[in-house]
């Protein structure tokens, strides 16, 4: 079914027999139709029909509306494990303080994770800014068009090269991602891990022979769109979709048990106990990286913590006398309410325990905000829902009159 006369006219029904065929043979061996000049007839049309979907059909994002090879990376590294509603409105505020290379190259680590607070994956923020002093520096400030300088930049791997290069420079190089892994299989209703290296590797090749060569760009926008609103991972639109014609999984009746379930191993469960010291004005205690807690929060500022993998208020009271050389009761710990928090294959539980002090440890590297009032500075998500609890508890009544002391 075409959804729309316009975009998908029923008297433009054409056989895809030989789109199923390029996937089906691209994906189980080397494939003849892979040579220059041996494009089947077909593919024209099936480019045709997406592209025209795509440009009736996409969605109006503020990384559509430009060239500029600079946004169009931001918005790729943004948007790595990230929905894109979640994307948007950091995309608009991190371009309001850096609008261009230059004025992220000369930017301080610190006020980019600032503008990245929240948005998780912190690793990708200091790569961006690692990669814009990289372009300043050796490429006049232009992200590079070269494919090969491209993947040289920190944080830059196969599949944002691509997207880049073809977005902004109509570059002829096909993104695989996710998204359109799956829409592939499903086109050639291909079965296994599709994360296996060599099933990647001919999913690429697959991609590669599709790409509507004179628009690469807007061709893979296409896909990902097409897998992001239609080809969705459960439950596909297929009533709507503009390639349903052509579509092996949905003849065959499996487009819902396409892509197969990859066998996942359990997150890892950790639990994270998160001192909120808390002096008589308010003010709490905010560290980085200190002990052996840092590598989960990415160089943010943080509460102090330590992994706890039994009892977390008897290591964390350890923990503070190492390293601030405070003595802390039990009695002085009060427990508040459990976080959960994930990143990537890490479940972590956060338990914050609220300790009220006559005064703040002094020491060097460290900030003393008030309780949840941070500011500009770079905290995580965990750390803000951290604080969101110890603020709510400070405000009740107080049931507790413990302090702890520095030694
Ligand atoms: Fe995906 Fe269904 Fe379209 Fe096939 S017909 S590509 S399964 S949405």
């Amino acid at each position: 079914m075409w959804a729309t006369a316009s975009v998908h006219d029923s008297r433009r029904k054409f056989r895809c027999a030989t789109i199923r065929r390029v996937s089906a043979v691209s994906l189980s061996a080397s494939s003849p139709v892979a040579s220059p000049g041996r494009t089947p007839p077909q593919i024209p049309k099936f480019r045709r029909a997406l592209l025209a979907w795509f440009a009736a059909r996409k969605r109006d994002l503020p990384w559509r509306r430009t060239k500029d090879p600079y946004r169009i990376w931001l918005s790729e590294i943004m948007l790595q494990q990230t929905r894109v509603a979640a994307v948007v409105p950091y995309y608009e505020s991190f371009l309001l303080r850096f609008p261009d290379m230059s004025s992220l190259a000369r930017a301080r680590e610190e006020a980019v994770l600032s503008h990245w607070a929240g948005l998780g994956y912190y690793s990708r923020a200091r790569n961006l800014l690692r990669a814009a002093r990289e372009i300043d520096a050796r490429h006049g400030g232009r992200f590079p068009s070269k494919h090969e300088d491209a993947l040289r930049l920190p944080g830059i791997g196969r599949y944002t090269a691509a997207a880049v290069l073809s977005i902004a420079y109509e570059k002829p190089l096909a993104v695989l991602d996710g998204n359109v892994a799956r829409v592939l299989a499903r086109l050639g209703a291909v079965r296994g891990d599709l994360r296996a290296p060599a099933l990647w590797r001919q999913l690429e090749g697959t991609a590669q022979e599709l790409l509507a060569r004179n628009s690469p760009g807007d061709w893979n926008q296409a896909m990902m769109e097409l897998g992001a609103t239609i080809c969705l991972p459960k439950s596909p639109k297929c009533a709507e979709c503009p390639v349903a014609k052509c579509c092996q999984a949905r003849a065959l009746g499996v487009a819902d048990l396409l892509p197969e379930s990859r066998k996942k191993s359990a997150p890892l469960q950790i639990t994270l106990a998160a001192a909120v010291l808390l002096d008589p004005r308010g003010r709490t205690l905010l560290v980085r990286r200190t002990g052996r807690d840092g590598a989960l929060f990415s160089r943010m500022w943080q509460f102090p913590a330590i992994e706890a993998p039994a009892d977390a208020s008897l290591l964390l009271a350890r923990h503070l006398k190492e390293i601030f050389a405070m003595k802390i009761t039990a009695k002085e710990m009060i427990r508040l309410k459990t976080a959960r928090h994930t990143v990537t294959f890490r479940a972590i539980q956060l338990q914050p325990f609220l300790i009220r002090v006559e005064r703040l440890p002094r020491i060097a590297d460290a900030r003393t905000p008030l309780l949840g009032r941070f500011g500009k500075l770079p905290v995580s998500s965990a750390t803000r829902k951290i604080a969101g609890t110890a603020t709510a508890y400070s405000l009740k009544p107080r049931q507790d009159s413990t302090k702890a002391r520095p030694l």
